[in-house]
């Protein structure tokens, strides 16, 4: 793991520890690199209603998009695991669901950038970096539409 993916595995793990996740105890952090260096990070938010529930992808996302940035999202870290005594535990890589793969591919083809997502864990070396292209072959994203 290089020193600057650590440094965003390191936010998206500090961002893990304000996850509300009463409901399925599983925490979930995520960290944006912007174009400019800046980390955005963010985490999961569940909802007692459970399908309102936001990943920390998403909050993260959604973010950089009130900063006005979404254009210029490079790579995403994302850890997760389960709760446990107060810790986010685990040492299996995390990846995102598929929901998240096509809202970092809005990121990715509005930037210009085959966005990389480092999926580690909430302990330990684990990593699994990949483009968001290889997540979401074949995406259909605002290119299609006509927007970008
Ligand atoms: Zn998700």
């Amino acid at each position: 793991m290089t020193p600057e993916i650590r440094q965003l595995v390191e936010a998206a793990r500090e961002a893990a520890k304000q996850a509300h996740a009463p409901y399925s105890t599983y925490g979930v952090g995520a960290a944006v690199r912007l174009s400019d260096g800046q980390i955005i990070s963010g985490c999961n938010f569940e909802n007692a209603s459970y399908g309102m529930t936001l990943c920390a992808e998403t909050v993260a996302l959604a973010t950089v998009n009130s900063a006005g940035k979404l254009r210029d999202v490079r790579e995403i870290a994302i850890v997760g695991g389960l709760i446990k005594e107060g810790a986010i535990q685990g040492i299996e890589s995390v990846h995102p669901c598929g929901r998240c793969r096509q809202i970092i591919n809005e990121a990715a083809q509005l930037s210009k950038h085959d966005v990389m997502v480092h999926c580690a864990a909430a302990e330990g070396d684990a990593l699994n970096s990949l483009p968001i292209s290889a997540l979401l072959p074949h995406a259909f994203g605002p290119a299609d539409i006509g927007v970008g």
